[in-house]
């Protein structure tokens, strides 16, 4: 599927260090930062470092070395934060928004680590 990836986008600006942000972790091919409106207690993004708009765009074009250093990444960051219920903690909640449909504001591929509190049942 052909995706057209906006270098203008504010991920791509904080990835080429125009705009500032708050980093819980940067790996070769990752970049983990707080959200700016967080809305938990915890509120990460993950954000490869590769120009992709989401999330079946990555799965695609991604190399698996990519792909591997974002999931690892993404756990790492939920290790860090006390989220992650293998260390006995609350645990966590992971969303990606993709196209209009899916809400997603800023088209470079993201996931929201959310934790911190009850998050509620959100699919039932
Ligand atoms: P989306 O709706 O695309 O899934 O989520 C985009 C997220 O990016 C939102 O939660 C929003 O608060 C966050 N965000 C937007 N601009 C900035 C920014 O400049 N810095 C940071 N750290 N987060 C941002």
């Amino acid at each position: 599927m052909p995706y057209s990836y906006d270098d203008q986008n504010i991920f791509a600006k904080i990835l080429r260090g125009e705009i500032p942000n708050n980093t819980v972790l940067e790996t070769e091919h990752t970049l983990a930062f707080n959200d700016i409106q967080p809305q938990a207690p915890v509120h990460v993004l993950v954000i490869p470092k590769g120009a992709y708009v989401c999330h079946d765009h990555f799965a695609a074009e991604a190399s698996e070395v990519e792909i591997i250093d974002f999931i690892r990444a993404t756990a790492k960051v939920c290790e860090m934060t006390g989220v992650s219920p293998g260390d006995g903690q609350s645990g966590y909640r992971t969303i990606s928004n993709a196209g209009e449909a899916g809400v997603q504001d800023v088209p470079h591929y993201h996931l929201h680590i959310l934790g911190g509190r009850g998050l509620g049942r959100m699919i039932s």
